[in-house]
């Protein structure tokens, strides 16, 4: 038998073919050198100072767009993206939500309900980094509710004119291209709002107490003129948005499971060598508890996120499944960080160690892409055939 690995208790490295080891090792190096010698600060400050330089990297590992095929996207499997989330979560959720947004779900809108044209337009440098897109969905008055927002274009001519609002939009003001979901006549339509367009702007949203290091947005549409190209034509209705979404939470299935794993090896490596009552606290049976039921749904977690990424490998990964993984992850993950803060007790709430951090990130998780009372409704109606939303 193996030796056991207490990194890969269940061996699900097993699973894995030598290029998804490489590309995890490539994005784990990325982030150790890149991200962790500086996130606490960064953090600390609330802002992402070389957002710019680390998307162009980000592109350059082939990190953004990475599981879209052509226009310079990687191709890569949904498995090797999976992992990338995960590695870059363990980092911060605000880098795993850089890449998130701008590959899950802005190129992925371009790629899937776009034109050739658009395209051809905007992909490439999405995927190199040098532009940075967005996507605005939710509103100051509809979260949970996006069929009901008040954004609408109407037609002038043969020009769309876009007006409202957005709200908590993630890369907003960073972005040289704003993917904006609106209403019109015909139901709700994905609009490429070029950010320099007049009558649009982005102000950043300060005084956040959770992913900090990232940036988020309102933006603001006063009359934004478009020529008729600017509306995507392949998405009519509120099913395009939400398979964008179903795309990004799946990366988030994996990434909560980073920031567990960066909480959980925190906390073994303080249970270790802090000593209380004249031995180390992880040698306290009531410390063991916790490390324990923290490596189960840490890695329980991990097999989720990887079943779920063979399913999308192989067309067969369903919303409601990708629910159950989003439910699951951020929730579990979110209980290990808090777990993982008591182990270190008053150490626990400091930037010196990462765990706060990661705790304080998952609270944004826990909300964004669908909050968990919103993933349990989908259940909940999948469960029953009863639909309990309004
Ligand atoms: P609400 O919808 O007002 O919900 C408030 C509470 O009521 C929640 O607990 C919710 O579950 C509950 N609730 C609502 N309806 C029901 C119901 N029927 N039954 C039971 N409970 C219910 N959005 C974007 O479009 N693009 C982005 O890039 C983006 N980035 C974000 C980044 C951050 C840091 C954050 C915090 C949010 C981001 N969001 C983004 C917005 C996010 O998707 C919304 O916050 C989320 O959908 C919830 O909407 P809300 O905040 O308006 O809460």
């Amino acid at each position: 038998l193996p030796p056991f690995d207490p990194a890969d208790p269940l061996g699900v490295d097993d699973l894995l073919e030598p290029e998804d080891l490489a590309v995890r090792a490539t994005v784990r190096d990325w982030a150790a050198d890149r991200v962790l010698p500086h996130v606490a600060g960064w953090y600390e400050k609330g802002e992402l100072p070389q957002i710019r330089e680390l998307a162009r990297e980000l592109g350059a590992l082939g990190a953004l767009g990475m599981s879209l095929d052509g226009y310079g996207c990687a191709g890569a499997s949904a498995v090797q993206y999976g992992l990338a989330c995960l590695e870059l979560e363990a980092a911060d959720s605000g880098i795993r939500s850089l890449v998130s947004v701008q590959g899950s779900l802005a190129m992925y809108a371009l790629h899937r309900f776009g034109s050739e044209e658009q395209k051809r337009r905007w992909l490439p440098g999405m995927a190199a980094g040098e532009i940075i897109g967005c996507f605005g969905l939710t509103e100051p008055d509809h979260g949970s509710d996006p069929a009901s927002m008040r954004t609408h274009a109407k037609r002038d001519g043969t020009d769309w004119v876009l007006n409202g609002r957005k709200m908590w939009i993630t890369n907003g003001s960073v972005s040289g291209v704003a993917v904006v979901w609106a209403q019109t006549d015909d139901g709700i339509r994905g609009f490429v709002v070029p950010a320099g367009s007049a009558g649009f702007s982005a102000p950043e949203i300060k005084h956040k107490l959770s992913l900090r290091a990232s940036v988020t947005s309102e933006l603001v549409l006063d009359d934004v003129r478009l020529p008729a190209d600017a509306v995507l034509p392949e998405a009519v209705g509120l099913k395009g948005p939400l398979s964008c979404l179903s795309h990004a939470r799946y990366g988030i299935v994996w990434g909560a499971m980073g920031a567990a794993r960066s909480c959980f090896e925190a906390a073994v490596d303080y249970a270790r060598t802090r000593e209380q009552f004249g031995r180390p606290i992880g040698g306290f049976q009531l410390t063991q508890a916790k490390l324990a039921d923290m490596a189960l749904e840490l890695h329980k977690g991990i097999l989720l996120a990887h079943h779920l990424g063979r399913r999308m490998d192989a067309g067969r990964l369903r919303p409601e499944q990708v629910s159950f993984g989003k439910l699951n992850n951020v929730r579990e993950a979110i209980d290990i960080c808090r777990t993982s803060r008591t182990i270190l007790g008053a150490n626990g709430i400091s930037l010196e160690y990462p765990v706060m951090r990661h705790a304080a990130n998952l609270e944004s998780v826990l909300t964004y892409e669908g909050t968990v009372e919103m993933h349990q409704l989908v259940l909940g109606k999948a469960l029953t055939g009863l639909d309990a939303f309004r």
